[in-house]
């Protein structure tokens, strides 16, 4: 546990045995692992240094998750405090001064209005079980079992387990126009696009021979993740609101990547000023340990007892950690700092992209950050933005550009709907000069990628 004294670092060799035996042995379905051969050994701040002793900055932030990068001393000293203090470290949902503390620090942090009148439910220890929960209560509450959802969202991966036990599962979901400025499905992007998106959600609530049957909620992400880093109109987000509301349908806000401080505001839906029903929080809340909770108005808790159970649900070092990463995020500024120092960078990669005819599109809000890679020589989709047609995405040049960071000592993630967005999504402590060499390497790598034979024979699995 104590970073200052470290292990040796194990040698080349070592690593390389590592890699092959995890080759051999891991799932097929792995994933980060494929793209980014390395065997972390030491962490600390944005820096990992890998068995081969070889140092990157880390822009991936084990998904997101590292508001406040590897190993941040507060975060070490609150799960040192737990442990020192004798404290059960499983206790299921039994209360703790541990579990008190979080909620309390969590609930300081919340939109007023939720704030004053929330509820907490303690979920299994992923996002994904979260959303779960999220959509059994909002249906619990409603007597409603449609749900209403996004092109290019991203809420997890669970299915199946509640059906193998004998429980209902009939989740039906109507899916709705994002509305993305890049690619927009209406081919006018900028505010026009939003506004006929979301014209089409109004217009499929309100005909009745739709085919869509009054919904239980609305499940967003205020600014798509895994979906290509699509950042949600503030004005569209609050005509969700109204056309939600006015239809007492529960709007959920997926912020599980987005939250604390991540896009310029503690939490993402602050920037349009909307209260959502229900938030579904995890990744950074734990402080890099799992944890995994929804927060919702109290007039929707009428479920039963039982009805989103899960053994791991009392993690009191993730609450620690969490509960002392929201203070620290809080105390600091660190939303603003995000947003600042997340436009400097936006304004540097969009001044790349005037330079490089491959980057479509650089878009993002705070430290959340994708750049679209294209190929400029082939055909243009059908699909177009407000600046024209579009050239298609290029999955082959944004694996190279992943590699070719690698090389350089960053690592990225790459999502969006083709796997040909890069996604930077740095720790929030990130200093300016660590902003600028992300940008230098990422720059430098793609010029080297745009030059690689190996283009054209690279695109990966996609996720
Ligand atoms: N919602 C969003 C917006 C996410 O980005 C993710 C994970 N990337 C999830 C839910 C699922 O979280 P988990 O992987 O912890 O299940």
């Amino acid at each position: 546990m104590a970073v200052t004294e470290p292990a040796p670092v194990t040698l080349p060799l070592a690593h390389e045995g590592i890699l092959r035996r995890q080759a051999l042995r891991e799932s097929a379905a792995r994933t980060y692992a494929r793209s980014l051969p390395i065997v972390p050994v030491r962490a600390r701040g944005m820096t990992i240094e890998g068995a081969d002793g070889r140092r990157y900055l880390d822009c991936l932030s084990g998904a997101g998750t590292l508001a406040l990068g590897h190993n941040h001393p507060v975060v070490l000293e609150a799960i040192r405090k737990v442990i020192d203090s004798g404290a059960p470290l499983h206790v299921l949902d039994l209360a703790t001064p541990v579990k008190d503390a979080f909620t309390t620090e969590l609930f300081a942090t919340l939109p007023r209005e939720l704030a004053d009148n929330a509820r907490i439910q303690f979920c299994g220890p992923a996002g994904t079980d979260a959303v779960e929960a999220a959509f059994k209560l909002v249906r619990a509450a409603s007597g409603r079992s449609e749900l209403l959802a996004f092109t290019g969202a991203y809420h997890g991966m669970t299915a199946g387990a509640l059906a193998a036990s004998g429980g209902a599962t009939d989740v039906r979901v109507t899916r709705l126009p994002f509305p993305q400025n890049f690619r927009c499905p209406f081919g006018v992007g900028g505010e026009r696009g939003a506004d006929l998106a979301a014209r089409w959600t109004e217009y499929l609530l309100d005909d009745p021979k739709s085919g869509v049957p009054a919904p239980a909620a609305m499940i967003l992400e205020p600014v798509q993740g895994e979906g290509g880093v699509n950042p949600a109109p503030d004005g569209w987000m609050r005509r969700m609101r109204e056309i939600t509301q006015e239809r007492s349908v529960a709007l959920i806000a997926d912020e599980v990547q987005t939250g604390v401080g991540r896009t310029g505001t503690f939490w993402a839906v602050e920037h349009s000023g909307i209260v959502p029903d229900v938030m579904v929080l995890s990744k950074a809340i734990g402080g890099s340990l799992p944890l995994a909770v929804i927060v919702y108005r109290a007039e929707l808790d009428l479920w039963q007892p039982g009805a989103h159970a899960g053994t791991f649900r009392g993690n009191q070092l993730a609450m620690a950690a969490g509960a002392a990463t929201l203070a620290y995020v809080r105390e600091n500024g660190l939303a603003e700092r995000a947003g600042t120092l997340g436009a400097r960078m936006l304004a540097r990669l969009q001044a790349l992209a005037a330079d490089h005819p491959s980057i479509g599109d650089v878009r993002g809000r705070g430290l959340m950050i994708g750049i679209e890679l294209v190929d400029p020589e082939a055909e243009p989709l059908t699909v177009t933005t407000e600046n024209g047609s579009a050239p298609p995405p290029d999955p082959a040049l944004a694996a190279v550009v992943q590699q070719e960071c690698l090389r350089r000592g960053l690592i990225v993630e790459l999502g969006g709907r083709h796997n040909a967005v890069v996604r930077l999504l740095p720790p929030l402590t990130l200093t300016d000069e660590q902003a600028a060499a992300v940008v230098d390497r990422l720059a430098d790598a793609l010029r080297a990628a745009e030059l690689s034979p190996y283009r054209r024979a690279a695109a990966g699995p996609t996720r």
